[in-house]
């Protein structure tokens, strides 16, 4: 056995959901890319539970290319998962994850590889200069949730996106990060070490659909925002501390309304404070529920993923 077959320079770690249609022609064109490296190198394909035959699809592919691996999650575990499913897995120098949808260009390879080894780069992430075709209702949420996200957690996401090169040592490091609400981006970058950015643009997706419905990327930024800052409970607090002073200053009023004989009248006020005081109540109580919820899943400690099948490399190749 070849034994820099068993530890290639470079994994790709992409997660697939409903790729069926696409995968194959991804794969040609990735593959392509990297033998144009001359580098050892493996491919892992986490299957993340997809309904269509994109399992079928990776077995296959690896007929073809004895240089993939991949793994099939149970059920669809999302995005997140699928890609520390990838990590766990990949055993490279560096680690590529990108998506199956040609949407992360694989021709930025070799640009990413020479960045990490030239400058010492221990992740080299690609960021859109252009977020590409989206509906509007997509760019405004994206755009209102880098800043929220940004302002309240301190890592400036803007047009990041999950295609990056990541050297061992910070893969090592993130696995080490036992959450289960993860969010990859935010991790990352959470971590440290030493970034590059590349830009890149968007292209269309390869074929198929996007497997994230409006609802799913919600979810997921109010995973993020719960998952790196507390500031929304303080929030509550201070929100509760501005109320107290303008209480104060009112209660003074109402005192002295009633002590000059100039009582009762006040109906819009007391309406108005009552609905205030309630919808500020229940939001508070939401976010804290937020944050409970987040707990509870921490706590309940189950697995990240789990795995119903795998493919490994078949190492027959010298
Ligand atoms: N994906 C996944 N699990 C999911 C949804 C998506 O593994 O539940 C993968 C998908 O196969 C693709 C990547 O995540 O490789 C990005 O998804 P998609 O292209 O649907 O997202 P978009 O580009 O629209 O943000
Ligand atoms: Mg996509």
């Amino acid at each position: 056995m070849n034994r820099q077959a068993e530890t290639p320079l470079i994994s790709v770690v992409m997660p697939v959901y409903r790729e069926g249609s696409s995968l194959r022609s991804v794969l040609d064109v990735l593959v392509e890319v990297l033998l144009s490296l001359k580098e050892s190198f493996e491919v892992i394909l986490v299957d993340d539970g997809s309904p269509d035959d994109t399992w079928v699809v990776i077995e296959q592919a690896s007929m073809q290319y004895p240089v993939i691996r991949a793994v099939r999650l149970s059920r669809n575990f999302g995005k997140e998962s699928a890609i520390c499913a990838g990590l766990e897995m990949a055993s490279g120098k560096a680690v590529i994850v990108m998506d199956g949808d040609l949407q992360h260009p694989p021709q930025l390879i070799p640009e990413m590889v020479r960045l990490w080894r030239e400058s010492k780069a221990d992740v080299v992430e690609a960021v859109k200069d252009d977020r590409g075709q989206e509906s509007f209702v997509n760019r405004i949420g994206a755009g209102l949730f880098y800043s929220v996200f940004s302002r309240l957690s301190g890592y400036d996401l803007d047009r990041a996106s999950d295609y990056k090169l990541i050297d061992r040592r910070v893969v090592d490091a993130w696995l080490t990060m036992g959450e289960r609400n993860l969010f990859f981006r935010g991790m990352i970058s959470w971590l440290g070490f030493r970034h590059l950015k590349i830009p890149f643009t968007v292209p269309e997706r390869a074929g198929g659909q996007s497997g994230w419905s409006l609802f799913r990327l919600i979810k997921l930024a109010v995973t993020a925002v719960t998952s790196f800052s507390s500031l929304p409970l303080h929030l509550i607090t201070l929100s509760g501390g501005v109320f107290l002073f303008f209480g104060m200053i009112l209660g003074l009023q109402t005192l002295f309304n009633k002590l000059t004989g100039k009582a009762v009248s006040g109906f819009a006020t007391v309406i108005l404070l009552l609905l205030i005081i309630g919808s500020l109540l229940m939001i508070s109580l939401g976010i804290i529920g937020e944050y409970i919820a987040r707990i509870y899943e921490e706590v309940k400690r189950r697995p990240r993923y789990l795995i119903s099948e795998k493919l490994e490399r078949r190492v027959s190749e010298k």
